[in-house]
């Protein structure tokens, strides 16, 4: 194929970067024209590749001067379309920014690269007692700057908290190309740029750097399978665990639909006729975890759990863990597209919403599977279908549209950890009224007056004055 013309833009791009650095061939930026929500794509003008916060700026500036926009990157695993390019954009890959500068186990934080995979920092940590708690289930590919950018949850965050509850400090670029550092040390005496910018979704800044805090390694562990016949009794052990006083680390759901997709890949020996499965982790010193243990178990059994297992040792607990995370994976073996849907509800409601997703797939006949981070009132409905079928796509937004209003309803949000990228925006209305929207979009243009950091996404445009 004939290299296509390049313009003044990729042109200087590439002289600011070198060629390596920027893709602008048609046939490279495929890969670049959606995340892991498929269902909507554009292709971008350019992506890059800085190593550097210096060459953030660079590029933002070069952006700015075209009037392109500028969609930042991590793993792409966003499942709510955050990382969709719209109009003339340049992507921003932040992947090859990927190192840990420091691990300082006196201050108990480190020093990271935005790209830098989750999981390569816990293998950096491990044998140091600590580790960095949000443990999102894409966390062998995502990015710590995605999961700050999207404020990431995962099974661990019922007990430990989600993202912001762990980045100490930043440095980030923002829509003029200026560099704003903060932290690592808490200053009372200032806005709370950490808990602004951590979840903005690449809309206020581009995040480069991130001090990140350090918790020490449990103690131990007890960690149990607890098999259900009903998913009104495993969520109904759920709600009564917490309000037992039992905060549990992980408490995580499986239907019937994902334990078969499960167990198919990974013969952990999981029942195949069980409508749901609860996988629960308590955590802390020895001392006292038996108890807990045990108190939980007669919940669940009060909640007529028909089977209870206790992971006989470490190796047990990691393969329950790699079923739970794996989950979705395993999905693909039972149909060709899915859409992992996100949405939380109050613990309370889980039975109700629960019950309400079954019939919902059922009066769009589209097939629904469920796992959940219950113990956060976090349901992932995950919706089945095979893209190439147009009616089924559009049965699949239906029934998306009505089970997301429903968390709603039941006093809940469409987004429980995912972010609200292009994919959930219609329904910010829904939560916000005008003038939150308004303040949102003032914030957005301090931060970004030009409006070219990842427009399209988070809020939704209008006017700043009264929505
Ligand atoms: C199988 C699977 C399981 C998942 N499980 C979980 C889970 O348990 N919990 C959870 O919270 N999420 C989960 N997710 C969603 C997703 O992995 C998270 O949102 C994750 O934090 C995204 O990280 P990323 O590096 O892939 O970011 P991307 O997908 O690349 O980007 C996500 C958003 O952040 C912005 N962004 C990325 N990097 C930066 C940066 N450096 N500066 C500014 N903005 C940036 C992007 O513009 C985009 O809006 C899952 C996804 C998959 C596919």
């Amino acid at each position: 194929m004939m290299p296509t013309t390049l313009s003044p833009l990729v042109r200087e791009l590439r002289a600011a970067l070198g060629p390596g650095q920027v893709l602008s061939e048609p046939s490279d930026l495929v890969p670049y024209e959606c995340d892991a929500f498929t269902v909507e794509r554009h292709v971008p003008r350019a992506v890059v590749f800085p190593r550097s916060t210096e060459e953030v700026v660079q590029v933002v500036r070069l952006c700015g001067r075209h009037g392109a926009s500028v969609v930042p990157r991590g793993a792409g695993t966003s499942l709510a379309g955050g990382c969709l390019p719209r109009g003339e954009a340049v992507v921003v890959m932040l992947t090859r920014m990927k190192s840990v500068l420091e691990v300082n186990l006196r201050d108990r934080y480190a020093v990271v690269e935005a790209g830098v995979p989750n999981l390569a920092l816990s293998r950096a940590l491990a044998g140091t007692g600590f580790h960095f708690a949000p443990d999102p289930s894409s966390q062998t590919a995502s990015t710590l700057g995605g999961n700050a950018a999207t404020n990431a949850g995962g099974p661990h965050t019922l007990k430990y908290g989600v993202t912001v509850n762990h980045v100490l400090g930043l440095e980030a670029v923002l829509g003029d190309g200026s560099v704003l550092r903060v932290g690592p040390v808490a200053d009372p005496g200032q806005f709370d740029w950490i808990g602004l910018l951590v979840g903005s979704e690449g809309t206020l800044a581009i995040l480069t750097k991130l001090w990140v805090r350090l918790t020490p390694d449990p103690a131990d562990y007890r960690t149990l399978r607890v098999v259900f016949n009903t998913v009104d009794d495993a969520t109904g052990a759920v709600s009564d665990i917490i309000a037992q006083g039992i905060i549990p680390a992980a408490m995580e759901l499986m239907d019937r639909g994902i334990i078969a997709a499960v167990e198919e890949a990974f013969h952990f020996g999981f029942p195949l006729d069980a409508e749901a499965i609860l996988v629960i982790e308590i955590d802390g010193l020895t001392a006292g975890l038996d108890a807990q243990g045990r108190r939980i178990a007669e919940i669940c059994r009060k909640w007529n759990a028909r089977e209870i297992l206790h992971a006989a040792d470490a190796g047990q607990r990691e393969a329950l863990w790699q079923c739970r995370k794996m989950a979705v994976g395993a999905v693909g073996r039972l149909s060709p597209s899915y859409i992992i849907q996100d949405g939380v509800v109050p613990r309370t409601k889980l039975p109700h919403i629960l019950r309400r997703i079954a019939q919902i797939g059922q009066a769009h006949g589209v097939r629904i599977v469920n796992v959940a981070h219950a113990g956060d009132g976090n349901v992932h409905p995950i919706l089945l279908f095979d893209e190439r079928d147009a009616r089924e796509v559009e049965r699949v937004h239906a029934a998306s549209r009505e089970l997301l209003a429903e968390c709603i309803a039941c006093g809940g949000s469409v987004t429980a950890e995912h972010g609200i990228g292009v994919e959930k925006l219609p329904f910010m209305s829904q939560l916000f009224a005008p003038a939150d929207l308004a303040a949102m979009r003032r914030v957005r243009h301090a931060f970004d007056p030009s409006g070219c950091l990842n427009p399209g996404k988070l809020v939704p445009e209008g006017e700043t004055r009264d929505g």
